[in-house]
């Protein structure tokens, strides 16, 4: 028996060793005066990761969650018109809490499979009473489909129309892992949580406002309370809390923090991408598709692989399970039974995905799916080769 299983579920990811040792230490006292030289550079090095310079980072001590609920809480007034595209589990989940929460929401169902329309968009805000709209939500990366959408892509759209609707954007599947620039796409409320990109436990979510969020937020009449960014803001300027937070997954933070920085953000999403590739090359020589309905919106941290008629995928997600100890994510709702993911996020290099690939060789087989053993990880690998950093430097010469 192998233990712990192997995970290739899109969240919770791998947790490098180092993370996990510096999360392995006494409890600490939170209002210590020397507590702050931990917590304002996870402030500051958070903003650098979100690619921001002028907005505000808030720890929440939640799932990712919690983390939309603080974003739409702190900035919006109930009966607000919000605008919705849902196209998966996630985005549909966000909908439903802005209608939870009595917004105005206009949810418009996409096909799952597919990204954010920029063209219906661009036609919902040429309409007469477009100006009634409060805010537009854009789920980066729909990890039910693995879907990615074009952030910069709705600013632009938002700005030719000259509109002041708040962009929110779900980045809890995307940042530290696929390109994300916060202050460039003017996006101005980033969401992340700490069990994907970040390669920690489940526990910690981040938003970062930007200036015109924290404008908003001094208005926005919802209510909230453990949310509330004011309250935040007032313990945070000083390196605290307004209630304890959790601290290992603070000191997990530091390390997660550091080996992104260490191999460079804009290298790690290199990677993401690269890994990713070598993921779909596999899909292909397998003879299956993504659920993702074409290549330019695949995403880096997660593939959806739609397996053949009369195949159920949920009995691949067991087999892996019960005989190879190996975790892959699950069809959800509307596409349960239809697709099984493979997440490619977080702490990963060639050879584990490359295992993962195998284990879902093997798992597919075991349940009739008609392909070719080694197919799929020797497209990757080919893939991996052609690309390893040391045979491109070789070409180059
Ligand atoms: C995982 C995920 C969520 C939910 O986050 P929790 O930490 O489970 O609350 C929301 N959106 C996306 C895109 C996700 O991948």
């Amino acid at each position: 028996m192998t233990e712990p299983k192997h995970l290739f579920i899109p969240g919770p990811t791998n947790i490098p060793d180092r993370v996990r040792r510096a999360m392995n230490l006494a409890m600490e006292d939170i209002r210590a005066p020397d507590f702050p030289e931990l917590t304002k550079p996870l402030f500051h090095d958070l903003k650098t990761l979100f690619k921001s310079e002028t907005g505000e980072i808030f720890l929440f001590p939640s799932s990712g969650t919690g983390a939309w609920e603080a974003a739409l809480t702190n900035t919006l007034s109930p009966g607000d018109r919000v605008i919705v595209a849902s196209f998966g589990q996630f985005s549909m989940l966000w909908a439903k809490m802005c209608r939870d929460l009595g917004f105005e929401t206009e949810e418009w169902e996409i096909p799952w499979g597919e990204a954010f329309p920029l063209e219906r968009l661009e036609e919902r805000l040429a309409q007469p009473d477009a100006a009634g709209i409060k805010a537009v939500l854009v789920c980066q990366n729909e990890t039910a489909t693995g879907v990615a959408s074009d952030v910069a892509g709705v600013r632009r759209i938002l700005d030719a129309a000259d509109h002041p609707a708040l962009l929110m954007v779900d980045g809890i599947s995307s940042i530290a892992c696929i390109e994300f620039r916060m202050d460039e796409w003017g996006v101005d409320l980033a969401i992340a949580g700490s069990q994907k990109g970040l390669m920690l436990p489940t526990g910690l979510s981040v938003v970062c406002a930007s200036r015109k969020a924290l404008a908003a937020s001094e208005t926005a009449k919802c209510r909230r309370s453990y949310f509330d960014f004011a309250w935040h803001a007032g313990a945070n300027k000083d390196g605290y809390f307004p209630y304890t937070p959790a601290t290992q997954l603070l000191r997990g933070l530091r390390v997660s923090l550091d080996i992104l920085a260490e191999e460079g953000i804009e290298n790690v999403w290199t990677r993401h991408n690269r890994l990713a590739e070598g993921v779909r090359r596999a899909v292909r020589a397998w003879g299956l598709e993504t659920c993702a309905a074409r290549p330019e919106i695949a995403s880096d941290t997660v593939t959806a692989v739609v397996v053949p008629e009369g195949i159920d995928s949920a009995d691949v997600v067991r087999t892996a399970y019960h005989r190879y100890n190996t975790s892959f994510g699950v069809g959800l709702s509307k596409v349960a039974g239809r697709v099984f993911r493979i997440g490619h996020l977080g702490a990963l290099d060639e050879v584990k995905i490359l295992s993962g690939i195998a284990a879902a060789e093997i798992a597919m087989r075991d349940c009739g799916i008609n392909l070719q053993a080694g197919s799929g990880v020797g497209a990757a690998i080919d893939y991996y080769r052609e690309t390893a950093p040391a045979a491109l430097a070789a070409a180059a010469e």
